[in-house]
């Protein structure tokens, strides 16, 4: 992924920044695109915004698969059959990297499934401070969500406290970290140390789908810097197409310059109200600060 197009994409989370998700589910197939192979045994796979969907990572070990994230239902029970196309090894940990719904309403599938679901411990203090009442609000706006027939979200089978958390064959080192309050108090990443594949979950998004209500924003360029020092060769995000590390300097510029700006305003004596919010432009041939450089966490 070019420079010049994160500048462009950079430009474009400011202008669609208040865009909400569609949260329709019409009950036919998506259109999520198909697998991409990021490297032997990891692939990636595009969920359909139009309905919700995050991305997801199914990383393949000796004699099992995991997958990252749950999702929603919807795209759960697709996932459930395309994933056997990939390889028929079983699933056995699908991975919340966060508690939103997009990430980890499908939980209860994948335990269904036979798969054991993992996520990064603070999450359930999270799922206990917001839910059932974001359940309540997603059963009323989506089908998959109703049909489940559940009352709440399903809390991950397994957590852990000590970053990182370590899965290990003979074939692969999966490392799940958490790096500190970013996108939400509990966010999870996936790194693979061979391959140098993150998966950040909402942490890095690519395009126009930042959501900040539980965000910390003085904290997540932080973060992002400490995501950035792992040199990653291959980003997957959340939501949009995967990348390189490109797709976390442009998260971390779009948070410093939303923060300074606002900050700018509160320090005039500005209220919330009388804000005017536009962020220093950023065009076609904006360059992210030196890759190659140690990135500084201040
Ligand atoms: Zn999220």
């Amino acid at each position: 992924m070019e420079s010049a197009e994160t500048g462009l994409k950079t430009m474009r989370r400011v202008l669609f920044l208040l865009a909400c998700l569609a949260l329709a589910a019409p009950a036919a197939q998506s259109q999520s695109a198909l697998p991409r192979q990021i490297a032997p045994g990891v692939w990636f796979l595009l969920g359909d915004a139009s309905y919700g969907y995050s991305n997801t990572a199914v990383i393949e070990m000796q004699d099992y698969l995991i997958v990252v994230d749950a999702n929603f239902p919807g795209r759960a029970r697709e996932l459930i059959a395309e994933v056997k196309q990939l390889s028929p090894k079983p699933v056995r940990y699908v991975f919340d990297t966060h508690a939103h719904g997009d990430h980890s309403y499908g939980n209860s599938l994948w335990t269904a499934a036979g798969a054991t679901t993992l996520a990064y411990y603070k999450i359930l203090a999270e799922m206990d401070r917001y839910e059932p009442a974001r359940w309540q609000t997603a059963e009323a706006k989506r089908t998959d969500v109703r049909d489940l027939h559940e009352d709440n979200v399903q809390r991950p089978r397994q957590t852990f406290r000590k970053s990182p958390f370590i899965l290990k064959d003979a074939t692969r080192e999966v490392d799940f970290l958490y790096l500190g309050w970013g996108h939400t108090p509990a966010d999870g990443y996936v790194w693979l140390p061979m391959e140098r594949v993150l998966c950040t979950g909402d942490a890095a998004v690519n395009g126009p789908r930042n959501k900040l209500w539980d965000a910390n924003l003085a904290n997540w360029p932080r973060v992002l810097s400490k995501a950035m020092r792992l040199r990653p060769l291959a980003v997957l995000p959340g939501h949009g197409d995967a990348g390189g590390i490109e797709i976390l300097a442009g998260q971390r510029q779009f948070l410093l310059d939303l923060y300074s700006t606002v900050a700018a305003q509160a320090h005039e004596g500005k209220t919330p109200a009388e804000m005017k919010i536009q962020l220093p432009p950023r065009d076609a041939n904006w360059t992210p600060k030196d890759l190659s450089q140690d990135v500084q966490i201040t």
